[in-house]
Formats: structure tokens, C-alpha cells, sequence
């Protein structure tokens, strides 16, 4: 059998794994809750202004092949500025006007996106930036001989690519606070990431980055992943399928995780 899981999914399970029986296998509806449509809505907003890169980008080599053939074109045509004002307009599309129980809520989150964009601004126009590819899906094949018959894809996307001096960086956005750099060098999802970069660009990132949009500014956590991290992350995939096809799914409640889960109205040992 082969079975396909999201790191959505592996990191549901890592949570609770009750969580994850809830939602995957029970199919328990949950809705989509305000602070996950927002964040949806970011990054829709950066994924619109990316692909505007890219296409500026396409547009100035093909600009440029022309002229060096000897048409006339003129350099620079139908080239979008990319402002602070264009982004906030991006972002004025993206945002989500039936999230919020009230028009109050709902005008407090535009704002919200706003600042949050201009501040986005400022760290985009500080330096040079080649972006290679924005809501890139990818799979990565897992051989997992701890579970017979069965053969493991794990699936994702990389919100944004950038091309360095040192090699590919890998971006990650994110509306949640900061973590520590401790917990940033050892995280599951990024070193999945560096995974399906190898397999898919044949190399790992130079360096990758949790981006951090916050109202006090944009926190960029950096961090690098090597052989031996990412022959780590491959056990640990491993292992959580096998719990997974096991069907062990104890819940592990905690007042961290309870209070954000959507099913703790549901779960009669939520620590909630
Ligand atoms: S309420 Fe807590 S223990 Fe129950 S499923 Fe959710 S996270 Fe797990």
C-alpha cells in the first residue's frame, strides 16, 4: 500500500496524536479558524507578489535577448514596480472578509495585514533578491522498511526560494511568534524541507529561514541543515508512519496544545 502524508499531518500527530485521529482519520469537521485564515491570506499575498518577481524577472531577460538581437524594445516595458503601496493592493485581495464574527474583527485584521505588509517591504527591499520558485509543491519518496507493504510520499511546499551567492536559501512564513534558535535548528518541518531540496534541485539549501511576520517586525530565525540532520529527519518520518499505520493514537493533552485544539470540545481528556 502507499501512503501519502502532508508535514501537515506528521506535525498534527506530533502534537496529539488523538488530534491527528480526530482529523484524519475519524474526519471530524473543523472549520478554519481566524489566526489560520489569516495566515492563509499572508501568504497568499507574498505567493501573488512572488510570482510578480519572477514575471518582472522573465520579462527583463526577455527584454534583454531582444535587444541584444537587434529589435527595437524598449528596456524596462511592461515591467510592474513592485511598491509598498502594490503589495498592500495584493494584500487588500488576499484578505478575508467572512473569517471574523465581527466587521470590528475583520477591519482589525486588514490592518493588521497591512502594517504587517509594509513591514514585509522593509525587509524585501533591503537587498538583492533572485527568487527561484514561491508555493512550490514537492514530494519526497521515504523507502520505510519498519513498515512492511507499505511505501511512504511525503508532501509539502516551499513558500519561497531565493538564490544566493552561497547557494538556494529556503524561506518559510510564518504569523506565529518567533521560536528559539535551539528549537529552529532541530525543526522537523525544515529539515523536510532541505529533504525535498536535495531530490528535487540536487543539492541542499545553503541556509534556510523561518520568516516571522510580527507587529513588532520581522524576526528572520537562520538556521543550515547538513547529511547527517536530514538521514535524522528521515528516521523520524519514518518512525511517526509507523505509529501512524500502528494506529496509536493516545492523546498527549497539554495546556498548549488543548487550548488550541479544535476538537477539545469534543475530547474527554482535553487539559482544557
Ligand atoms: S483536546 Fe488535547 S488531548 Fe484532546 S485531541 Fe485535542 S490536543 Fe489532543
Amino acid at each position: 500500500m502507499h501512503v501519502s502524508l502532508s508535514f501537515t499531518q506528521l506535525s498534527t500527530y506530533r502534537r496529539c496524536p488523538r488530534q491527528y485521529e480526530y482529523c484524519y482519520i475519524k474526519k471530524i469537521p473543523k472549520g478554519v479558524s481566524e489566526a489560520e485564515a489569516f495566515g492563509a491570506a499572508v501568504h497568499n499575498t507574498l505567493k501573488k507578489w512572488g510570482e510578480e518577481e519572477m514575471a518582472n524577472e522573465e520579462l527583463r531577460m526577455k527584454n534583454s535577448e531582444k535587444q541584444l538581437e537587434m529589435f527595437a524594445v524598449e528596456a524596462g516595458s511592461d515591467i510592474r514596480k513592485l511598491t509598498a503601496e502594490s503589495l498592500v493592493a495584493l494584500w487588500h485581495q488576499s484578505c478575508p472578509t467572512n473569517a471574523y464574527a465581527t466587521r470590528f474583527e475583520a477591519d482589525a485584521a486588514r490592518l493588521r495585514g497591512e502594517a504587517l505588509m509594509e513591514l514585509f517591504y522593509g525587509w524585501w527591499s533591503a537587498g538583492k533578491r533572485e527568487v527561484v520558485a514561491v508555493e512550490k509543491g514537492f514530494f519526497v519518496a521515504v523507502s520505510n522498511e519498519q513498515v512492511a507493504g507499505s511505501s511512504l510520499t511525503v508532501t509539502g511546499r516551499f513558500d519561497r526560494i531565493e538564490r544566493t551567492p552561497d547557494g538556494l536559501h529556503i524561506i518559510d512564513f510564518k504569523t506565529s511568534l518567533p521560536r528559539t534558535q535551539q528549537e529552529v535548528d532541530a525543526d522537523l518541518q525544515l529539515s523536510i524541507y532541505a529533504l525535498a531540496l536535495e531530490q528535487d534541485f540536487g543539492e541542499l539549501p545553503a541556509s534556510l529561514s523561518l520568516l516571522h511576520l510580527t507587529e513588532d517586525g520581522i524576526v528572520e530565525m537562520r538556521t543550515h541543515r547538513g547529511a547527517g540532520q536530514v538521514s535524522d529527519a528521515l528516521k523520524q518520518i519514518t518512525a511517526l508512519h509507523g505509529r501512524i499505520e500502528a494506529r496509536e493514537f493516545h492523546p498527549t493533552p497539554s495546556l498548549a496544545v488543548c487550548r488550541r485544539c479544535p476538537y477539545r470540545g469534543v475530547c474527554d481528556v482535553a487539559a482544557v
